[in-house]
């Protein structure tokens, strides 16, 4: 049994779940189609009325929803909250745009003898949505928000190390009035994985996750012709010119790299510091990442939070030690982590470099690389030496030059005087290796429809 909940602030496990047998699944392919046969002829007026019903819910229940991140993988409670905020407003997003996102559009034709032609937005069937613990209800509710408004359906399978974060939303749909069997939250092993995907009735699969499990369930989706979309890691760079408002950028780098413990996709993971500040910045950002303070994530005062679990505390740690054999100098700093749970020491890394093969790794925790740029356009260039390509951001007081080096960053979103942000009514996505495909908007929808034409001769 591989779905357990284990508190990575005592290492304890706290409740056990078994694996979904294969009859299970059956079952809820099978729920989740004769569900789809209704729900997409399901009103709109219908559709949104759930959508904010659940947002209301998750509103109404904040706490117990939030303890219940905290509880499973670490966050700490006030980004816990926000993250059930965050979920409800993009739950929100969706039904108060509704229908205007999936429009028909009415396509120009030259001749008359062409007819008249128009595309029509319908939901493809069930989808398969594979899913990441580090915002558990975020990473589902972008998802099923958008395509549960398209009238698609939904199988969840998330991550092992939060079941209870997983099964919640089960509960909330069902509370919201969605119908039985159109979201489905299935303990799903990896060996049935593929038969999810195999099966005629399951159109699409959605995986936000690390590149090797996004390249394994991509190639299943690919073997079945279905349409997938992959959101994996990320390792952001957080340019600063020597322009920026240093103590605002300081604090926005100390942000982008902790929050969520620093296991963020779009974590602030690499710092690219023009020569000219360098030592300024570092003196600050030093300071600033000493005064994180480690402890009990379910208690206010503390601002960095435990890791997921203790695999994902050793896994950094050896990351860390390759880099030091790779060349880099590890600097650690702040107060001692508590000697139980899953606590790194939020740590710097200077001195990295191509030749180091830890250089093009995501580290997923409170490690910070550092790397000084002669100016702009070495930033810019040490930018985009990067394997993945999701998010990004610059720090200048000039915002057109701002913008004008977003545009020569090579990844699906920079931000100006910002670390990368996330947002309901902001669409989110990477290239590279971060995958393909889009989140949230009308840009999310769009990725599960039939943009059926229709010409009328
Ligand atoms: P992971 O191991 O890839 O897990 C993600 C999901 O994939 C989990 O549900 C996991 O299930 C499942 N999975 C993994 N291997 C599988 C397989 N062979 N067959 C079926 N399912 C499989 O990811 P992680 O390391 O926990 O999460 C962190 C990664 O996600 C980082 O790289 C991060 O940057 C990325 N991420 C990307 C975004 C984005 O929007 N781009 C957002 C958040 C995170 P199990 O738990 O059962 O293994």
């Amino acid at each position: 049994m591989t779905y357990q909940t284990i508190n990575p602030y005592t290492n304890k496990v706290v409740a056990t779940f078994p694996d979904a047998t294969k009859q299970e699944v059956d079952a809820a392919i099978t729920a989740a189609h004769d569900a789809f046969l209704t729900w997409r002829e399901t009103p709109f007026s219908t559709r949104t009325a759930v959508l904010a019903k659940a947002a209301e819910l998750l509103r109404a229940d904040k706490r117990h929803y939030a303890e219940l991140l905290t509880l499973e993988m670490g966050k700490v409670i006030s980004e816990a909250e926000a993250e059930v905020e965050l979920s409800a407003d993009i739950l929100q997003y969706y039904a108060d745009h509704g229908g205007s996102l999936l429009e028909t559009e009415q396509v120009p034709v030259a001749l008359a003898a062409e007819g008249t032609v128009e595309i029509v937005m319908e939901p493809l069937g069930v989808l398969l949505t594979v899913e990441p613990w580090n915002f558990p209800y975020y990473q589902v509710v972008r998802v099923a928000g958008p395509q549960l408004l398209a009238g698609n359906t939904i199988l969840l399978k998330h991550a092992s190390n939060v079941p209870q974060a997983a099964a919640a939303f089960d509960d909330l749909f069902a509370r919201a009035g969605l119908p039985a069997g159109a979201f489905k939250n299935l303990y799903l092993p990896h060996a049935l994985t593929e038969y999810v995907i195999d099966d005629p009735r399951v159109r699409g699969v959605a995986l936000t996750g690390s590149e090797e499990a996004g390249a394994i369930i991509a190639a299943y989706a690919a073997k079945a012709v279905k349409k997938s979309t992959l959101e994996l890691g990320g390792s952001d760079a957080f340019v600063v010119l020597a322009d920026a408002d240093m103590d605002k950028t300081v604090e926005w780098a100390v942000f982008g790299r902790h929050w969520n413990a620093g296991q963020v996709c779009v974590s602030a993971k690499r710092l690219i510091v023009v020569d000219e500040i360098f030592d300024e910045f570092m003196d600050k950002y030093r300071t600033g990442v000493a005064a994180l303070v480690m402890g009990d994530p379910m208690v206010s005062t503390t601002t960095l939070a435990p890791l997921s679990s203790q695999g994902a505390a050793d896994k950094l740690a050896v990351q860390v030690e390759e880099a030091v054999a790779g060349g880099a100098t590890a600097e650690t700093l702040g107060k001692k982590a508590p000697s139980t749970g899953a606590f790194f020491q939020p740590t710097i890394l200077t001195g990295m470099n191509p030749k180091n093969p830890s250089y093009y790794e995501e580290f997923f925790g409170p490690v910070s690389i550092v790397l000084r740029a002669k100016d702009e356009a070495d930033a810019i260039a040490i930018a985009n030496d990067s394997p993945f390509g999701l998010g990004g951001s610059v720090f200048t007081k000039d915002t057109v030059k701002g913008e004008k080096v977003a545009r020569q960053i090579d990844t699906g979103m920079v931000y100006v005087n910002h670390p990368t942000m996330v947002k309901a009514d902001i669409p989110f996505g990477g290239i590279k290796h971060s995958g393909y495909g889009h989140e949230l908007t009308n840009l999310g929808i769009q990725e599960f429809i039939n943009k059926k034409v229709i010409d009328v001769v």
